[in-house]
């Protein structure tokens, strides 16, 4: 059955219009999930029964159940969730001090591959519905009203490639950044992607104030194409020219990601590699600190090594960060939660 969670606040509206309801109705739907966050259609007090009833027939509110939470000593929290299939799904709140943010998945599985990370160790099952992504973050942030905190700061990080299920990202998207919806500013929307190009282009014409992350990971197409199989379709050529296409588009700067593996992109010649690589590019690069996947073998640097590179690569004249781990105490390492369970029920 289809969640409440799908609509957009104009799909919303248009559904309430199709009942030869008020418009209005949609907007009040609206206020019952994301105002005052109710988790049950009969909780819509201001709604004739009759209405609520109609409601009941069509959707649900919530699409998925909590399997499992984590809770680090950072204060990072680790959600395990089932969906109606029974698929499962991790997300990830991270509290800094600008907010609190969260990664959410955008598929159950991923068909990408990268040598590197949990998630493709299990092949796509299927895409997330946008209400399915939705239902990430509502559950969480009624998870922080215990505390009148918010979720203000959101990563399309979670596990899958959210280029390769792009209108229902959009659509989540819409969502949580209306102002009708969570109101969370565009600005503090970031989506990764391994590197889709024809996507980036639709991204960079959608003319959104979102944010773009670019998983790099390699300097040079022999070694990017090794650890991220997407470079063979999209090779860093291409990339790169679609890249210059996006922020020239969108007067925006790009993060690159790039996680740092031990003996396999971390020598002084892929520093000087990555830095002509990204020079003239309006982007700076966050240095991703690796989280081991006992599968794949791939080690990390030591935070001094780290910053050898980091050093390296600033000296190159190239902006960049070392981003922070949290919930090193937690099974906080990407997708990581959700292979042990399906490992635990032998799948
Ligand atoms: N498919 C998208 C988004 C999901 S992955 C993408 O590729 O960008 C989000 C980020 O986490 C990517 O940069 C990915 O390469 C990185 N990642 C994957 N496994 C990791 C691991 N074990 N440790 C650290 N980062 C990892």
């Amino acid at each position: 059955m289809k969640s409440l969670y799908d609509l957009s606040y104009q799909q919303m509206q248009e559904y309430a219009i199709k009942q030869g309801w008020k418009k209005y109705r949609g907007h009040q739907i609206f206020q019952w999930l994301y105002r005052k966050r109710v988790d049950r259609i009969d909780a819509m007090s201001d709604l004739k029964k009759e209405t609520r009833e109609v409601l009941e027939q069509d959707f649900i509110i919530s699409p998925l159940t909590l399997k499992e939470r984590q809770i680090s000593k950072d204060g990072t929290r680790k959600y395990l969730f089932a969906l109606a299939d029974g698929s499962l799904i991790e997300s990830v709140l991270m509290s800094y001090d600008f907010g609190k943010s969260v990664c959410v998945t955008s598929q159950v599985g991923c068909n990408m591959s990268c040598a590197f990370c949990a998630s493709g160790l299990t092949k796509k099952n299927r895409n997330l519905t946008s209400g399915e992504m939705v239902a990430q973050i509502m559950y969480v942030q009624r998870d922080l009203d215990e505390n009148e905190e918010r979720v203000s700061h959101i990563v399309v990080m979670g596990t899958g490639e959210p280029f390769d299920n792009y209108d229902n990202v959009m659509n989540f998207l819409s969502t949580v950044n209306d102002d009708q919806g969570l109101g969370i500013g565009a600005r503090h929307i970031t989506i990764s992607t391994c590197g889709i190009v024809p996507k980036i282009y639709e991204f960079a014409r959608a003319h959104t104030q979102y944010n773009l992350a670019i998983s790099l990971h390699a300097p040079n197409d022999e070694l990017r194409s090794k650890l991220m199989p997407v470079n063979n379709a999209y090779p860093l050529k291409d990339l790169m020219t679609a890249i210059q296409y996006y922020t020239t588009e969108s007067n925006r700067r790009l993060t690159f990601e790039y996680i740092l593996l031990k003996d396999v992109n971390d020598q002084i010649e892929h520093v000087k590699q990555l830095a002509k690589l990204v020079k003239g590019i309006n982007a700076y690069v966050n240095l991703i600190p690796y989280n081991a996947v006992d599968e794949h073998g791939y080690q990390g640097l030591s935070r001094n090594e780290a910053m050898k590179f980091y050093d390296a690569l600033m000296k190159e004249g190239v902006r960049c960060t070392i981003r922070k781990e949290h919930g090193g105490d937690i099974d906080a390492a990407c997708g990581q939660l959700r292979v042990k369970h399906l490992k635990r029920k032998g799948e």
